[in-house]
């Protein structure tokens, strides 16, 4: 593995991968690599000939007050963990190479990111997609692989792609949760012991959801309703919301339906945490590690 902190650097690197037409699959991510992150990994190589995998806590998707600063960072790690993983290309550009000043042209993630995450993070949005598209033009990947964990980042990268015309494909890939059903997240070292045990309780929401679906109740107000008694049994978990909506549009549906996500985001000891499932497929179209 090759381990390359400048842009000009990758760029030679990228070079040599053209030459060889080899095809190059990308995974974005904020370090604190775990199971989550590397899954993507396995999957960019079962889609390319060379992976490449960036580091990067991107300061411009953080509002004031947030966990910038404290955001667990551990680059020695994250290098063996990725080497393990047969990452090719290590990519960890420091701050002032990616932002050498402020951007003055900004990405605008339109409406879509007016709702679920948007609503308590104004701005989260257009500074992932703003350092997406920097990063997509610094690696120029064949393909980029992203988890479905983060859902509507995940819509709304596939929405930038498709209107700004991005030559790059982009790929989602299930959730990997531990064998409670929490889903793997660098935030989750922020949980003591008690607030750990609380977390399983978004998963077992949502699979409550998703029953309430499949025994055939539609209505989206009752399967919200269906998920927040679940984590209401959890008096140290504080729900920011609880929606069902529909993937390409993130309205709430009528009726929701096999493609209708149910999407949650809470806080636990101020610790933010999100989880989703399809409601067609539930936890069983996601990952659980064994320990
Ligand atoms: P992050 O480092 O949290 O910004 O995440 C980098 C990428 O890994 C994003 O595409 C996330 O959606 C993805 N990811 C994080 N946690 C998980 C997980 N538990 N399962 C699948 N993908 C994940």
């Amino acid at each position: 593995m090759i381990e390359i902190a400048t842009i000009e650097a990758l760029r030679g690197w990228r070079r040599e991968q053209r030459r060889g037409k080899l095809r190059v699959g990308f995974v974005p991510t904020m370090g604190s690599l775990h199971e989550g992150h590397l899954r993507l990994v396995d999957r960019a190589r079962t889609l390319s000939d060379r992976t490449v995998l960036s580091v990067f806590v991107n300061p411009t998707q953080f509002g004031p007050g947030e966990d910038l600063d404290k955001y667990p960072r551990d680059r020695v790690r994250d290098g063996e963990l990725a080497a393990a993983r047969d990452v090719d290309c290590l990519f960890a550009p420091h701050t002032s190479d990616v932002y050498p000043e402020k951007s003055a042209i900004t990405v605008s993630p339109g409406p879509l990111a007016d709702r679920l995450c948007g609503t308590n993070r104004p701005g989260h949005f257009a500074g992932v997609l703003l350092v997406v598209l920097k990063l997509l033009n610094m690696v120029e990947p064949d393909v980029a692989i992203f988890g479905r964990k983060d859902a509507q980042q995940a819509w709304l990268i596939r929405r930038m792609v498709h209107d700004l015309n991005v030559p790059v494909i982009i790929d989602v890939a299930p959730i990997v949760r531990e064998p409670d059903g929490l889903a793997m997240s660098s935030r989750n070292a922020y949980l003591d012991r008690t607030q750990r045990c609380a977390a399983a309780a978004l998963s077992r929401a949502l699979e409550a959801g998703h029953r309430a679906f499949v025994g055939g109740d539609t209505e989206p107000a009752h399967i919200i309703d269906v998920t927040r008694a679940v984590l209401a049994n959890e008096p140290a978990v504080v729900v920011e919301y609880v929606d069902v909506v529909d993937p390409t549009t993130l309205a709430t549906p009528e009726r929701a339906h096999d493609q209708s996500v149910l999407a949650l985001a809470v806080q636990l000891g101020g610790t933010r945490l999100i989880d989703n499932v399809p409601l067609g497929a539930g936890l069983s179209a996601d990952v659980f590690v064994e320990r």
